[in-house]
């Protein structure tokens, strides 16, 4: 099986190494001249666990593209914002065949892929994998994570199925997933608090949720999720979502952690996945013609610092 992982930073880069490990024939595409020819260079070399480990993984930017040899499976690791640009790149590599799996964090990236790829062979999920890149070339990679996956289109439960179970031959600890929706509802919650509001705060997760409106503010917004969410035949239980969220209050497990919005934007000024989270409850909101004035807000203010920080 010929895998395209379409997007090699952090997460692209550790599902790279994963399938690799696993005997696979594995190629990152990444659009960073500086990631890909230090890759090319040293190979991809990761923290894996406490190990120092170097993996020589082909590697092409996305601008070396060539159509000679089509992909059986493309997964997808851009940043939500770099989705369409890279679907568009990788068109060469895909035929009738060709199964993309899509991970990344947010709301509604099937409207984008579908443009590109038919229905049957897009498979949406979540994961709870994390990695961490260091600098060019360079990633980090702790811990244990799953993924959930499930077909888009009819009839493609067993295909959903086979690919799950292809990606824990790998170790990945994926599954099959019949209401992915939800997952993905469920964790673009905490994403649509811990990120965006510890990033305008400038705290981490603890800190903030020993504010005295940290409650009030998560409730409202895992509202407006839900609010959106129901529309879409995804029915939250809001109880459940907001003790979920919440419990990254805890300094005990990752309460201390400064959430990935705050390390791109704060740390590193680079944009952020905002209008993919929050932002797109506001636009689904106008849709719907439901109110979501915390998400509008929230959106705004992550805007107003990126462009303080001068992101990009
Ligand atoms: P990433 O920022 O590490 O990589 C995304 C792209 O940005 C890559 O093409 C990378 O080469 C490029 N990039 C990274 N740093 C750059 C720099 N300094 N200059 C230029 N280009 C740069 O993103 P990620 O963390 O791998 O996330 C991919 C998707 O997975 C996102 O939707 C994210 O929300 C989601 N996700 C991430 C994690 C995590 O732990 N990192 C966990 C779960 C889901």
């Amino acid at each position: 099986m010929k895998i395209i992982i379409a997007g090699a930073g952090a997460m692209g880069s550790r599902f790279g190494i994963m399938l690799h490990k696993g005997g696979n024939d594995v190629t990152l595409v990444d659009g960073w001249p500086d990631h890909v020819n230090a890759i090319k260079k040293n190979g991809l070399k990761a923290n894996f666990n406490g190990e120092n480990i170097t993996v020589n993984i082909p590697v092409m930017l996305q601008s070396e593209i060539n159509s000679s040899e089509k992909a059986d499976l493309i997964i997808l690791f851009t940043k939500a914002m770099q989705l369409d640009k890279m679907l568009q790149d990788v068109k060469p590599l895909i035929s009738k065949q060709t199964k993309i799996l899509c991970l990344l964090n947010g709301i509604g990236h099937e409207d984008t892929i579908e443009k590109y790829i038919p229905m049957e062979n897009i498979f949406i999920g979540n994961t709870m994998w994390t990695a961490g890149l260091i600098g060019p070339g360079q990633v980090k990679l702790f811990g244990n994570g799953s993924v959930e996956l499930q077909n888009l289109g009819q009839g493609q439960e067993n295909s959903a199925k086979k690919l799950a179970s292809f990606l824990s031959e790998s170790g990945l600890n994926a599954k099959y997933s019949d209401n992915i929706h939800y997952s993905i509802y469920r964790k673009a919650c905490v994403n649509g608090t811990m990120n965006c509001l510890c990033s305008i705060l400038e705290v981490n997760m603890t800190n903030f949720g020993a504010t005295k409106p940290a409650h009030d503010i998560v409730v409202t917004v895992v509202n407006e999720f839900a609010t959106v969410a129901k529309h879409e035949g995804v029915d939250l239980d809001v109880k459940e979502v907001v003790e979920h969220v919440e419990s990254c209050f805890n300094p005990d497990t990752i309460g201390k952690h400064f959430p990935s919005m705050y390390q791109d934007l704060i740390t590193n000024h680079r944009l952020t996945e905002i209008d993919y989270i929050n932002g797109a409850i506001s636009r689904k909101g106008k849709k719907y013609n439901i109110a979501t004035p915390y998400c509008d807000l929230l959106t705004q203010l992550i805007h107003c610092k990126e462009d303080i920080l001068g992101a990009n």
